[in-house]
């Protein structure tokens, strides 16, 4: 299986570990495992992630990630979590200078890259596959990478709740558990716990909700203005589309943020009834079917309208 990877592995000094931007717990946790298990094995290795949420900054090594790679040259970097490379957070020719890339990722792919690729969208999560890849390595799971392959697969699983949850993925968290993961911690500081900001961001995205197909669908916009004026940032600003889903009846949740780079961002979330990755991939985004996203172009209203209405034919 990482046959073929891991002898790229073993031919590389210099490696750097990426994932997409705005980084959630799976591309963290898949990441940094990915990077402590490299760095047992003496490689010279760097995790870059330019911007994350502070939320995150309790997890191990975060801090010591970097915002950009400086060499022109370097032997690997390793991609996790991310079914295109331009969304992986180095710039092109960043990812250019790599000598050999490897792919790992669990979506259903748009633009599979690099030289060697697992994707597997069976899995619940990158952080699973990475398992799967530390252990080919040879490398013994220690507390760090263990914690770290814990809150990705807690993350990407809904706290081991979505579809794609197998028996395998609780096996492997229940290893992970035996490592000695402060599993109660990382739960509560991923799943309960905000800024005050953030609680204000949800009661304005409920605030101007909107409801289609007696409340099939719910949508909701906040401007990149609003979210400055609360104090947040891209990365805080993110998840209002959860909650807009947990409401009784709804099947898709749609939740539409300016970005600081001037973009609209959209995320959808579903119950599962319909494949949102379908409707992603058409506007040019991409992700799984119960979470998927893509970049507006255009006309808000305009754009909100199409939307609005392919999904509600999928329905
Ligand atoms: P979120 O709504 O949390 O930003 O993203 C949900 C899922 O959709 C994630 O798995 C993410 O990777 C994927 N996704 C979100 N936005 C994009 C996008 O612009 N392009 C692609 N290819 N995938 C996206
Ligand atoms: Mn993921």
């Amino acid at each position: 299986m990482f046959e073929e990877a891991v002898k790229i592995v073993n031919d590389s000094k210099s490696i750097y570990v990426v994932a997409h931007v705005n980084p959630d717990g799976d591309a963290i946790g898949s990441t940094f495992a990915t990077y402590f298990a490299l760095k047992k094995l003496g490689k010279e290795v760097y995790v870059v992630m330019p911007s994350y949420s502070s939320r995150f900054e309790f997890l191990p090594g975060v801090k010591d990630s970097i915002d950009k790679i400086e060499k022109k040259n370097y032997d690997l970097l390793i991609a996790l979590d991310s079914s295109d490379y331009t969304r992986l957070a180095v710039s092109e020719e960043e990812y250019k200078n790599a000598k050999k890339v490897i792919m790992i990722d669990h979506h259903k792919i748009s633009r599979p890259y690099g030289d060697f690729r697992y994707i597997d969208d069976k899995k619940a999560s990158a952080s699973e596959i990475a398992y799967l890849f530390i252990k080919a390595l040879g490398v013994e799971i220690d507390k760090d990478i263990a914690t770290m392959l814990y809150a990705g697969i807690m993350s990407d699983t809904g706290c081991f709740s979505y579809a794609d949850t197998s028996p395998d993925t609780l096996r492997i968290a229940a290893e992970l558990m035996e490592k000695g993961v402060n599993f109660v911690e990382i739960c509560q500081r991923l799943n309960d716990t905000m800024k005050e900001e953030k609680l204000k961001l949800i009661a304005k995205a409920v605030d101007n909700m909107e409801t289609y197909m007696d409340g099939k669908i719910r949508y909701t916009y906040i401007s990149y203005e609003d979210i400055v004026k609360l104090g947040l940032n891209d990365e805080e600003s993110e998840g209002m589309a959860n909650y807009l889903r947990a409401v009784d009846g709804t099947e898709v949740a749609i939740y539409v943020r300016g970005k600081s780079d001037g973009t609209l961002k959209v995320s959808m979330r579903s119950r599962g009834n319909i494949d949102l990755s379908k409707i992603a991939i058409a506007f040019g985004g991409g992700g799984h079917p119960q979470a998927a996203g893509y970049t507006m172009n255009g006309d808000i209203e305009v754009e909100k309208d199409k939307l609005i209405k392919v999904v509600g034919e999928m329905l």
